[in-house]
């Protein structure tokens, strides 16, 4: 068996928000070519943990590691903790693609501009090296005759699309997807599952936030279940969608279907 290096490991995560403790002590590690689903009822935390990946939210405690690469973290002086160097944070964040419910793309930029924004303007990428990128990313989630559009005047499938084109513009080690369908009208979640699957089958290293569970038993290697702010269960897709160990886990699985 091949040794398969560390992607990001996060190691007793807690997270506050004032007196409600939404992540209890999350531990996780993702070895590159995984692809991980967290799955888990609404409030149960599932965004609060993608967005301390990225220190979108600051985690109250626990560290996050990326390659190798641990976040320094320092007190706040108020029983929290903040990171010890922005730039650390700014670098390790752009080894991250995340794509968000809402898509977030950038409303007064064409579709292309949306891709090259970040290779351009954070890692300096030259502008037609980083078009020549965008254009093939286009074609590959099928926009690239909607690359002078408007997000406005795209359908929201291909406006998530077009988000997927930008997290994966910045050559990122690893990608974050938050619920990436749940704000698409059914008939669009396809095209979507379509391009992260594709992605799933080139073992690109993946989390996964999401609702889709078919989806999450077709593609994932490994799922995860959070609840009551902290993994409930986790172990292969096959496991916890047909061998459910936990009363909790089981009720939710029948809840979805
Ligand atoms: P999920 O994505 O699993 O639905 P979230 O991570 O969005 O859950 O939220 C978990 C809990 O944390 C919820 O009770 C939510 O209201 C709360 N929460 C999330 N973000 C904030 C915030 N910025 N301030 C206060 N509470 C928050
Ligand atoms: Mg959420």
């Amino acid at each position: 068996m091949t040794e398969r290096a560390e992607a990001i490991a996060v190691r007793d995560l807690h997270k506050r928000f004032g007196p409600l403790e939404v992540l209890k002590g999350v531990s996780l590690t993702a070895q590159e070519g995984d692809v991980i689903a967290i799955i888990g009822g609404s409030g149960s935390g599932k965004s609060t943990f993608l967005r301390c990946i990225n220190m979108l939210e600051l985690p109250s405690a626990g560290s996050v590691t990326i390659h190798g690469e641990t976040i320094a973290m320092k007190a706040d002086g108020h029983g929290g903790q903040v990171p010890a160097d922005r730039r650390q944070v700014q670098r390790l964040r752009s080894r991250l693609g995340m794509v968000f419910q809402s898509f977030n793309l950038w409303q007064h930029m064409t579709i292309l501009e949306n891709v090259i924004e970040a290779p351009v303007h954070v890692l300096g990428v030259r502008k037609d090296e980083a078009v020549e990128r965008a254009e093939t990313l286009l074609r590959r989630v099928g926009l690239y005759e909607k690359r002078d559009a408007y997000p406005a005047f795209l359908s929201g499938g291909q406006q998530q699309r077009a988000a997927i084109a930008r997290a994966l513009a910045i050559q990122p080690h690893v990608m974050l997807f938050d619920e990436p369908t749940s704000a698409l009208d059914p008939e669009l979640v396809g095209e979507v599952l379509t391009v992260i699957g594709d992605l799933a089958r080139e073992r690109r290293t993946m989390i996964l936030v999401t609702h889709e569970m078919k989806f999450a038993r077709n593609v994932a290697s490994h799922v995860v279940f959070l609840a009551g702010g902290v993994i409930e269960e986790q172990g292969p897709p096959e496991d916890i969608f047909e061998r459910p160990k936990s009363e909790r886990l089981r009720k939710f699985i029948s809840s979805i279907h």
